[in-house]
């Protein structure tokens, strides 16, 4: 089996979540007592916060490189980012090691083509949805995104850093997320991306298919550790 390499704490919710997810996998998939082998740091997501907040992408991808070198130190195969707004700097992540990354939108824009889904929502952070990095992806594998207006997307933005990141489930934001998702619907998505790793924590069922990005992450991560 190989060693999963996971950069994580961003935020620390989906990041257990994530180790949940990949035991599940790994047991269901070797039996016995199988477990996976993992590498892992996870960072103090205050600091984190604070610096994509300032727009401090630099300094953020300099930690970003030294943390996933380290993950490769101590042993990694490949490496997961257990997040999706991080993956803004997969480049810089990319340069400072030499082990293979598997890419968040990969395994999810494998799903939605399979599913032949060609109008797509994406929810996640402001970053996420608003920049090229992750969009763009989409683009380039010929999907038609479509992202919340504004109002939403601010709203979204708070619900993850200030009740999804520390772990809260308020039952007023499920119904936030339940009703952007139909305006999304109502717009002509067929299917809607997860595309922050907490979001699964509030939102199990739409009226299109939902692709929790922790979800496929974690299943193409163990495939691949047993492949
Ligand atoms: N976990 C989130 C994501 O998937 C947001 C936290 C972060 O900014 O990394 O984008």
């Amino acid at each position: 089996m190989k060693v999963i390499g996971i950069l994580g704490g961003m935020s620390i919710e989906s990041t257990i979540d994530y180790i949940k997810l990949l035991s599940k996998h790994i047991n269901d998939k070797l039996g016995g007592q199988h477990s996976p082998k993992i590498a892992m740091k996870t960072v103090d997501f205050d600091e984190i916060e604070h610096l994509q907040h300032q727009a401090a992408w630099d300094k953020l991808g300099k930690i970003m490189a030294e943390e996933a070198k380290s993950i490769q130190n101590a042993g990694a195969d490949f490496l997961v980012i257990a997040t999706n707004t991080m993956h803004k700097l997969v480049p810089e992540v990319e340069q400072a090691i030499n082990i293979p990354l598997l890419h968040i939108a990969k395994p999810t824009i494998d799903k939605i083509k399979e599913d032949g889904i060609k109008d797509i929502a994406l929810l996640g952070t402001k970053f996420t949805m608003e920049q090229d990095f992750y969009k763009g992806r989409l683009l380039e594998a010929n999907l038609n995104v479509i992202i919340p207006d504004e109002t939403d997307r601010n709203e979204i933005h708070r619900i993850i850093y200030e009740e999804l990141c520390h772990g809260k489930i308020c039952p007023v934001s499920i119904k936030v997320f339940q009703d952007i998702i139909q305006r999304l619907a109502d717009k002509g998505a067929k299917g809607v991306i997860l595309g922050c790793t907490e979001i699964g924590m509030l939102v199990k069922t739409a009226p299109i298919k939902i692709y929790d990005t922790t979800a496929i992450h974690m299943e193409a991560a163990a495939n691949l550790a047993i492949s």
